[in-house]
């Protein structure tokens, strides 16, 4: 039997910090897939995984991947060591054939900490199989939405399409733990939620002139793009609630969005 109607999600999977102790948000993270019908698969839409064209993930066995650098020892020794899921992956790539959309299996890719770090916390015993699908940052909103439309059908299938990035992220304006979360940073979090709301969809689809500090939440898209993935598999006309919020290290939004069908 399928899982009827999974949601699609969006999280912000803040900094590899997290990786080691989330805290509040694996808390959150944890009763968030408790919550939810248990997949068959997910579909991990990645920040970290950009590529010119859409590669899809068909590794068997996927390796963590430790992308990220300068950390504590103990970081590179977490490994989470969910199953591929290739045939997801193939499902995904017909899909976005039929609809136009040239996509490529790649045999090699592992899990990265875009994906690990929230999947970590969402199902401990990396029991659920996992296929990444990569973003392409030369590309806009509405590329990344079309993709997620593509992708819709996955949801009747039991599988959860969960899009992890950041709803703001600007590395060079990161703080210390403790620091006040600047005005930027809050006006880009609080529009995003009422937009995604509303919804305003066309605004949301163009984030990059739209929304306030767009530019200083998101000095390049690659944190952000994930969202449209997950906007455009929740169908037309859908909207999205905030089922998380918050900061981190300054201005690095924490927000999660549960896609609703319209
Ligand atoms: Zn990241």
């Amino acid at each position: 039997m399928t899982n009827p109607n999974l949601p699609s999600l969006f999280l912000s999977h803040g900094s590899p910090f997290l990786a080691v102790d989330p805290g509040e948000v694996g808390v959150f993270w944890n009763h968030l897939a408790q919550g939810l019908p248990k997949p068959t698969a997910i579909l991990c839409i990645s920040a970290h995984w950009y590529t010119e064209g859409p590669l899809l993930a068909t590794t068997e066995r996927p390796k963590t991947i430790h992308d990220f650098y300068g950390f504590p020892e103990a970081f590179y020794r977490i490994a989470y060591p969910a199953p591929g899921a290739p045939a997801l992956a193939q499902r995904a790539l017909s899909l976005l054939h039929a609809a136009g959309i040239e996509a490529e299996p790649d045999g090699e890719y592992g899990l990265d900490h875009g994906a690990w770090v929230p999947l970590r916390s969402l199902y401990p015993a990396a029991d659920v199989p996992v296929a990444q699908l990569s973003v392409q940052p030369h590309r806009d909103a509405r590329w990344h939405q079309r993709m997620g439309a593509a992708l819709k059908p996955l949801r009747d299938e039991g599988v959860l399409i969960l899009a992890s990035g950041g709803a703001t992220h600007n590395l060079r304006e990161l703080q210390r733990g403790g620091a006040p979360v600047p005005a930027w940073a809050t006006e880009f979090d609080e529009w995003l939620a009422d937009a995604l709301a509303a919804p305003r969809t066309e605004e949301i689809l163009d984030w990059d002139v739209k929304g306030p500090n767009a530019h200083r939440a998101h000095p390049s898209p690659e944190h952000f793009l994930p969202l449209f993935v997950a906007l455009g598999a929740a169908g037309e006309g859908a909207r999205a609630e905030r089922i998380h919020q918050g900061f981190t290290m300054g201005g690095l939004s924490m927000a999660a969005f549960r896609f609703i069908d319209a």
